[in-house]
């Protein structure tokens, strides 16, 4: 079960990632985390990162796909696992098709979380993260249990430094120029699913999981 997420900046692939990640006991692979991981511990490729990741602009396709094609192959991707903000561009869409290729393998599923750029804004300036685990939270719509507190793992949330109003209208831009070519090259490839994000978090997650049990 090889599984691509494809939605704008807050649609809900990664809440909708871990929970697939979850049930389906495959890998959540997210780069943006892979680079927020890197910048925090300060690694070169963290610092390289953070100058695009500051403008909401995508980090270079050298800096990007290298870190993809080493992660999936790794032995807990055997069973399959779900990418999360990866690819974001047609480029990086064709490398992961090559790479798979090479290995005569496929990816399974693309599934396109719909969420008009009106709900975009809202959704991110309401976006809590945990800096320790990663799990996404928002103030309003999926609050946790205690405020400002990670439920899973106890630490204290944040706002993201690129989910401000100004980074969030350059991301949609990004999304809508560079990424939403994909949907139509998944359709293409025959993999191409669509579901309505706007809807709650766990109707959402049960249109998934139809249609990955279909
Ligand atoms: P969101 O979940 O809100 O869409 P991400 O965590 O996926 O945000 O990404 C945050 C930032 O990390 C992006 O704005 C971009 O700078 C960088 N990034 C993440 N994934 C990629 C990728 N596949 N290619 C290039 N840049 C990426
Ligand atoms: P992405 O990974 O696509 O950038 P996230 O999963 O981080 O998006 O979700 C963006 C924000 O919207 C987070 O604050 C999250 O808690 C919230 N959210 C996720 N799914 C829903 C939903 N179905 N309805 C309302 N809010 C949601
Ligand atoms: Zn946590």
């Amino acid at each position: 079960m090889k599984i691509v997420m494809l939605g704008a900046p807050g649609a809900g692939k990664g809440t909708q990632a871990a929970r697939i990640a979850e049930k389906y006991g495959i890998p959540h692979i997210s780069t943006g985390d892979i680079f927020r991981y890197n910048l925090k511990n300060g690694t070169e490729l963290g610092k390289k990162a953070k100058e695009y990741m500051d403008k909401g602009e995508l980090v270079p396709d050298e800096l990007t796909c290298e870190i993809v094609a080493d992660r999936i192959f790794m032995d807990d991707c055997a069973k399959g696992y779900i990418l999360d903000g990866f690819p974001r561009n047609i480029p990086q869409g064709r490398y992961l098709t090559d790479v798979l290729t090479k290995a005569d393998q496929k990816i399974d599923f693309a599934i396109d979380v719909e969420v008009p750029d009106e709900n975009i804004v809202k959704r991110m300036s309401g976006r809590r993260a945990c800096p320790n685990c990663g799990a996404t939270y928002h103030i309003v719509n999926i609050p946790p249990k205690k405020e400002g507190i990670c439920d899973t793992c106890g630490t204290e949330l944040i706002q993201r430094a690129d989910d401000k109003a100004e980074t969030v209208k350059k991301r949609l831009d990004v999304y809508h120029d560079a990424t939403q070519p994909l949907i139509d090259y998944y359709k293409e490839l025959g993999v191409l699913k669509t579901v309505d994000g706007t809807q709650p978090m766990n109707d959402v997650f049960e249109d998934i999981c139809k249609i990955l049990e279909d």
